[in-house]
């Protein structure tokens, strides 16, 4: 059975809103081994979204539409819907009546226009998927399309609405939910895409497993894919071996889960201080829940007077070096670990631009350091790309050497050791 994504709405096409819809259903349809075959993204235009319905009922089965099924007139999900299955919209008076508790509850001084009695209307033969977030449900339809059964399901706009309704209503009838998910998935951390298909080629040669990967600023996703349940996980095992300690444990694609466990096992604190990242990979580790028992905080120091009073970083080094510079990164590390009392931390200081390159110091020019326990390693790196792909870099690169200190190696040279 194959399934296939609609996303609805004008600011989808206008870049306005990120279609975060698209990124869970296909997320959560994978895991159950039913990727999406094909995602449209049409705008609010009823000509339009009736072609995007025959285009992806052509290669699915099922198809899930997201948005458009609001109240006002840029929603035209369910006109879509009834005029690509030649039916009726038909009004629900259960629902209407719903929806004007719904209105009377959250406008108690506030007329209800006719107009939000709309959500209400559904094909005829649809099923109504409630909505315990939202006034809008979604609606389930099939009917038959050249002789073939074919499930059309709505789904509202907001994303918090859409998963709602998505979990309660529509994975559980997925005919396939449950199977064993067919793709494998594992991050080289700090491999350069081209250098680890270079390494697995061999291995895989011969053995029917699909082979994706995926640059990202951490290193590269490995994606294994194969009927064969056996053959993908030896597949997957072998492929995983090939870089030892470099693939992220725990098989997870992110690199602070990762870097918790670590100090976690280790029974490790983590301060960080941040120049030109202001804060942004103290923010990245508190995005996860349940780190105060490892991670005390961080030090925005992003003038030379913050790096001097609160890390105590030495004038001298800031008058010879720049604060741009490995003795500052490194000034700045072993200062943060000792004002905080920290048994671990991470310093960035760097250029990430627009402005402010030199000759000799251009932009994405950063030091990164980290320090576990009494050793300190600090890195130089230069970045290419726009402010916030160095910024995203030079968090990814001072959590990459602080994972390469706490599994006591170091990689790809350039890193000083000082004792
Ligand atoms: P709609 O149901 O089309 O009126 O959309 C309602 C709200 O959900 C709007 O704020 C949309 O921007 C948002 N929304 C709709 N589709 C998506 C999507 N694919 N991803 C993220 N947000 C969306
Ligand atoms: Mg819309």
């Amino acid at each position: 059975m194959n399934i296939a994504v609609v996303c609805t709405g004008n600011e989808l096409l206008r870049g306005t809103t990120v279609n975060t819809n698209l990124t869970f259903l296909g997320s959560r349809l994978t895991a159950i081994g039913l990727p999406p075959v094909l995602a449209l993204t049409v705008g609010d235009n009823l000509e339009q979204l009736l072609d995007a319905l025959a285009i992806a009922f052509r290669h699915a089965d099922w198809v899930i539409s997201s948005g458009g099924l609001g109240s006002t007139c840029d929603d035209l999900s369910r006109d879509a819907a009834a005029a690509f299955c030649h039916c009726e919209l038909q009004r629900q008076p259960a629902l209407a009546e719903q929806l004007r508790r719904y209105w009377r509850q959250r406008h108690p001084d506030e007329e209800m226009p006719d107009y939000f009695l709309r959500q209400a209307d559904v094909p005829s033969g649809g099923v109504v998927l409630p909505n315990p977030d939202g006034s809008a449900p979604g609606i389930r339809l099939a009917f038959r399309l050249a002789g073939r059964e074919k499930v059309l399901i709505l789904l509202p706009g907001p994303p918090a609405e859409l998963e709602a309704v998505f979990v309660e209503h529509v994975l559980p009838q997925l005919p396939d939910a449950g199977r064993v998910p067919p793709v494998k998935q594992f991050t080289v951390a700090g491999g350069a895409e081209i250098l680890v298909q270079q390494k697995m080629q061999p291995l895989l040669a011969g053995r029917h497993v699909g082979l994706a990967l995926c640059a990202s600023v951490e290193g590269t996703r490995v994606f294994l894919s194969g009927r064969d349940a056996d053959e993908l996980e030896q597949g997957f095992e072998a492929a995983r071996n090939l870089f030892g300690d470099q693939v992220l444990q725990g098989g997870g694609l992110e690199l602070i889960p990762e870097v918790v466990a670590l100090l976690r096992q280790r029974g490790l604190t983590l301060v960080t201080a941040e120049s030109c990242t202001g804060g942004r990979i103290a923010g990245a580790v508190t995005d996860y829940a349940g780190v105060s028992d490892l991670f005390k905080g961080g030090i925005v120091a992003y003038s030379n007077a913050v790096k001097e009073r609160l890390l105590r970083v030495d004038p001298e080094i800031l008058r010879r070096h720049g604060a741009v510079s490995a003795e500052c990164a490194g000034a700045m590390v072993r200062g943060v670990c000792r004002v905080m009392s920290a048994d671990c931390a991470v310093a960035v200081t760097g250029i990430a631009g627009p402005g402010g390159g030199s000759a000799e110091k251009p932009v994405g020019l950063v030091y990164v350091a980290a320090k576990v326990g009494e050793a300190v390693a600090v890195r130089e790196c230069r970045f290419r790309g726009g402010r916030r792909q160095i910024r995203l870099q030079t968090q990814a690169q001072a959590l990459l050497l602080l994972r390469e200190l706490l599994l006591g190696r170091e990689r790809n040279g350039g890193i000083s050791f000082e004792n």
